[in-house]
């Protein structure tokens, strides 16, 4: 693109465009970066600058870049039938093959799916059918959902209240009623000396001290990522969600997984819930399921829920326009047929992530690093001011990421930096070499970011 023509588009964006988490004023005066194409792992900017998306786009792009097959399905699913709905007692081919799929690729009973356009609307889905579950079983009082301090379940009203990022609820007055949080699992800020696995069932007990502390007769549901992505990928130790499954299963809790960064494949294994060994009553989905080529989301219940709803639920009041989209559903359908055909997932479990992992460790080995933590194809380097004194962090936290994020940018690497912790989650068609041109990049931007600190 020419240098007047990405000006003038900068114009506009600076006048027009209001841009999510972001601050505007300071983005309009910097001008925004415009990425104009993709392939596989890389993207390019308008000034032609090739970058390695070490972040999948926003946890999303697993298949890569570019594949023309997924647009051919949009294409011949807008040309057949580009809309219809699925209120009227009816739906279309690709969105009833879509569910089936969904049913027979996740874990255990759960068959049933409630489509939406994002990850937040299916999080919105889950807070009112799951109330409404409880309510026509005659304890409308069991409405209650906890979720974990610093957790992440979209930007909807419902989707920021059951996350919870402080600065969200500052902005809009939520959390919105009966939502309350426990404290994450957070290894390296939180554990101290303790032996991991004892601080795993410590953490997952805080949920146990919390439904007490409520009433169990008051407490509808608990929902968590399997890895809290968006502050830090938090990875907890082994013992902690079995310990929470065997705790909702207790006192009759609904356990809700959000696999919405953790499905279809980046961990390693097809869920996340599946890397970690429990069983979700019902499960969110959106970004893997399209690899972000298209917007979709849904709700998954198992048959206990959804056999509920059906039989008790009455006409459920809820639904989108778009709910089940056809265009969404073909191309959700191709990409699905990519990861399985093209054993995308092992590939990520079996060639890169061990792989990744050796790699990664060897970054934790710089001086800026306290801790490089990873799980599948999903990583976060802490950077710290003494990587000996563990759980100390940079004073006014988030400006070592920034910079460290810039530097990277600048050796043509996009990683993304919550508070001070870099976060990685590459598309996992990744290759070896790519992960050694990842390393190389990431190294640089630490020894630069370390040099700048003087
Ligand atoms: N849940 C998790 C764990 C997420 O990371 C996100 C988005 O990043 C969401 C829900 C919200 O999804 P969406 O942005 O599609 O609304």
């Amino acid at each position: 693109m020419d240098h007047k023509t990405l000006e003038h588009l900068q114009h506009l964006d600076a006048a027009h465009h209001l841009h999510p988490f972001n601050d505007n004023a300071a983005l309009a005066a910097k001008g925004t970066r415009i990425l104009t194409r993709g392939e596989g792992c890389y993207v390019w900017d308008a000034e032609g600058h090739k970058l390695l998306d070490a972040f999948a786009g926003l946890w999303c792009v697993n298949i890569g870049y570019g594949r023309a097959e997924l647009g051919d399905a949009a294409a011949t699913q807008m040309r057949t039938l580009a809309y219809y709905n699925s209120f009227f007692q009816c739906t279309t081919e690709p969105t009833i093959r879509l569910a089936a799929e969904i049913a027979e690729l996740t874990p255990g009973d759960l068959n049933h799916a409630f489509f939406t356009n994002s990850g937040s609307e299916a999080n919105d889905t889950i807070l009112r059918l799951v109330r409404h579950f409880w309510a026509v079983q005659d304890q409308p009082r069991k409405n209650i959902f906890i979720g974990r301090h610093d957790g992440y379940h979209g930007t909807t009203m419902a989707g920021a209240s059951l996350g919870g990022m402080k600065g969200m609820h500052k902005q809009g007055g939520l959390p919105i009623p009966d939502i309350h949080h426990i404290d994450p699992p957070y290894p390296f800020g939180d554990a101290g000396d303790m032996d991991p696995e004892e601080y795993g069932l410590l953490a997952a007990r805080r949920l146990e001290d919390k439904i007490l502390e409520l009433g169990p007769e008051r407490v509808a549901a608990f929902i968590g990522e399997p890895i809290m992505g968006a502050i830090g990928v938090y990875i907890p130790p082994r013992s902690y969600w079995p310990e929470i499954e065997r705790i909702c299963r207790k006192y009759d809790v609904l356990l809700v997984a959000d696999e919405v960064i953790c499905g279809f494949g980046r961990t390693g294994e097809w869920f996340g819930s599946q890397y970690f060994g429990f069983q979700p009553d019902v499960m969110t989905i959106a970004k893997g399921i399209t690899s972000g080529y298209i917007p979709l989301g849904a709700a998954i219940f198992n048959d206990r829920v959804a056999g509920v709803l059906a039989a008790q639920g009455g006409e459920l009041a809820h639904g989108c326009t778009y709910s089940g989209h056809p265009v969404c559903a073909a191309v959700a359908l191709e990409n699905l047929r990519i990861l399985r055909d093209e054993r995308v997932v092992e590939h990520a479990r079996v060639d890169i992530a061990p792989y990744l992992a050796t790699r990664w460790a060897e970054l934790g080995e710089h001086r800026l690093v306290g801790e490089a933590r990873i799980a599948g194809l999903m990583g976060a380097l802490e950077l710290v001011p003494d990587k000996r004194r563990r759980g100390e962090y940079f004073p006014g936290r988030g400006k070592v990421g920034a910079l460290c994020r810039d530097i990277a940018l600048r050796h043509g690497l996009i990683l993304r930096a919550t508070y001070d912790a870099m976060l990685l989650s590459p598309p996992l068609v990744i290759t070896r070499l790519q992960v050694d041109e990842l390393f190389d990049k990431a190294w640089k931007a630490l020894d630069e970011c370390a040099q700048a600190l003087g």
